[in-house]
């Protein structure tokens, strides 16, 4: 969330995707390139499914936000003659990925976070755990006027009013038992939009990328982490061989492009490999190529590996897919705004159209600074028409909304560790059922299986908070809030795919195997149409 004040789950710099994601942000520079080549290869990339308004805005402002990004203090690298360095990557026609070496993301956010800490109308709440929107009728609008948050470090439920908010809450990785993203990725803020009744579009298109380290496959795996290791495309790019754990150079089946397939064929190829041999990981070569080469080329792949027993210059790497990132969100317009007054929202949680069916590299980090930008002015016009209207949010009673229950209290309680036991349980089921049947392949059959296990589980997750804790659908505390919100997340992903009736961009379906023209529009998903579904009430 961000603001005038502005809440993170943890330390802000520990846990963004900002500080992992290591290719870099998209943008026009080089003279040989334009403007009309970059909207291009995006509604190529999204498979027509982009919103062209929205592409257009983000590729043509796109070149500007970086500039002022440079002018905050952003370090991005530059030739021996100091003009920006631009990198290319698939999809791109042209050079134009700005970057910090590999580590972009993280030079953007210590560049905005040195800029927001300095700014004196700022103030940063580390460790706060937003719960819901504090939304109210207003006339036939809803109205959004601020968060209910927990602060992780005292357990207190903390009520922040505003009259605006702006919702940049991230991704939903974790829906899915291997993601490259942070573990702050548990769909919460898209979960909170819907809660709130905004709508949400797009969820169906999720990105694998095809090759995560498998830590199953290493000799001496770790006992568990965050997020899983990613092994770059650029290892198949340096001529690493994908095969199955019978040896079979199994990419020959698939596609002419071998290992150099697009990443969506690729990872449907594995995926494939493992549903059919029920396996749970492939490998992938690269012990064939000379040990110096491997070593200057990979090094930090090649220590990750190292640190579990494995020498790549020796053994294949155990790899596969992982969930990556989120095309669909919550439904914004070109300023970011939502369908509830007052709630604006920007980067991975939002749909802002620019992704369409899939999204092009290194385009996610610019539509991030772009609709981010473009919500500043409206939203300031939107809090000083509210405040004229006699409708200032300091006017609120603070307690029209009833208050969440901290966990706090009941934390050494027999019960209370119980349900924790239970609701860990409960999210690695959720994450099998997502892979299983809401995963790279899918089907119409799979998919009503996922709804109805989906379902299942959450009842049961709900008696056994009752059973424990007498649950009223209040208490709240961060491994309850993002449970309730991966189920919701979950659910939204199933209803997205059930809707879509053709395979498009990275929606893949075994009943619906062409593009449909007529299916050639956003999957749009009304939280009022859907009440049954979505019953879970604020907290
Ligand atoms: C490995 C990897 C590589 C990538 N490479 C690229 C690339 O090269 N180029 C590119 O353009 N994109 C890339 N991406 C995607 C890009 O990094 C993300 O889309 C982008 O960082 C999203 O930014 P965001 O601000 O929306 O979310 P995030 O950076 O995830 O930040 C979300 C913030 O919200 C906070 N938050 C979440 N839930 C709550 C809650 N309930 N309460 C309070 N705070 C909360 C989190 O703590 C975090 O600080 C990559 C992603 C990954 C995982």
């Amino acid at each position: 969330m961000a603001g005038d004040l502005s809440s993170t789950k943890t330390v802000d710099h520990e846990n963004g995707m900002e500080g992992i994601q290591k290719g870099g942000i998209s943008a026009v520079f080089d003279i040989n390139d334009s403007v009309e080549d970059h909207i291009r290869d995006t509604i190529v990339a999204g498979a027509y499914l982009c919103d062209e308004e929205a592409v257009e805005v983000v590729c043509r402002e796109g070149p500007e936000q970086v500039l002022e990004l440079i002018e905050m203090g952003a370090a991005f690298d530059r030739g021996e003659d100091g003009v920006l360095h631009l990198g290319r990557e698939g999809g791109h026609s042209h050079h134009r990925i700005v970057h910090a070496k590999d580590m972009t993301g993280r030079e953007i956010e210590r560049a905005l976070l040195s800029a927001a800490s300095k700014h004196p109308n700022i103030q940063i709440f580390e460790h706060h755990f937003a719960i819901d929107f504090l939304t109210r009728m207003d006339g036939d609008a809803i109205k959004c006027q601020g968060i209910d948050a927990i602060n992780t470090s005292t357990g207190a439920v903390v009520r922040f009013l505003s009259e605006v908010t702006m919702l940049a809450a991230g991704g939903a990785g974790h829906l899915y038992p291997c993601t490259t993203n942070p573990k702050v990725a548990t769909g919460d803020g898209l979960a909170m939009a819907f809660r709130a009744h905004t709508v949400v579009s797009n969820m169906e298109f999720i990105q694998f990328h095809p090759t995560a380290l498998a830590d199953a496959g290493l000799p001496n795996p770790p006992k568990s982490r965050d997020n899983a290791f990613l092994i770059t495309e650029a290892v198949r790019g340096a001529g690493g061989i994908l095969y199955n754990q019978d040896g079979e150079r199994f990419m020959l089946e698939y596609d002419p492009r071998k290992e150099l397939a697009p990443r969506d064929v690729v990872a449907r190829s594995i995926d494939d490999q493992l549903k059919k041999r029920n396996e749970k990981y492939v490998f992938l070569d690269i012990s064939h190529k000379p040990r110096e080469e491997i070593l200057s080329h990979f090094p930090n792949i090649a220590a990750e590996c190292l640190k579990y027993g494995l020498d790549i210059t020796k053994d294949p790497i155990p790899v596969v897919p992982a969930a990556h990132y989120i095309c669909g969100g919550v439904q914004t317009g070109l300023h970011g705004e939502t369908s509830i007054d007052g709630l604006y929202a920007c980067g991975e949680v939002a749909h802002t159209g620019l992704h369409g069916a899939n999204r092009l590299a290194s385009n996610s980090l610019l539509e991030a600074l772009v609709f981010s930008q473009r919500a500043i002015l409206p939203s300031i016009a939107y809090m000083k028409s509210a405040s004229s209207q006699g409708c200032d949010v300091w006017e609120v009673d603070s307690e029209f909304w009833p208050r969440p229950m901290s966990w706090k209290s009941m934390k050494k309680s027999a019960n209370y560790t119980a349900v924790m036991k239970y609701t860990e349980t409960c999210r690695r089921r959720l994450q099998a059922i997502m892979w299983d049947y809401v995963g790279i392949v899918r089907s119409t059959e799979r998919l009503k299986i996922a709804r109805r296990e989906l379902a299942r589980l959450e009842r049961s997750w709900e008696d056994r908070l009752a059973w424990y804790i007498g649950y009223q659908g209040n208490v709240a505390s961060v491994e309850i809030c993002e449970m309730r919100n991966l189920f919701v997340g979950g659910k939204l992903v199933v209803e997205s795919a059930l809707k879509r009736q053709e395979s498009r961009g990275l929606h893949y379906t075994l009943d619906f195997l062409d593009v449909v023209e007529s299916e050639r529009h956003p999957t749009v998903l009304v939280p009022s149409a859907s009440r049954q579904l979505f019953g879970a009430a604020h907290v």
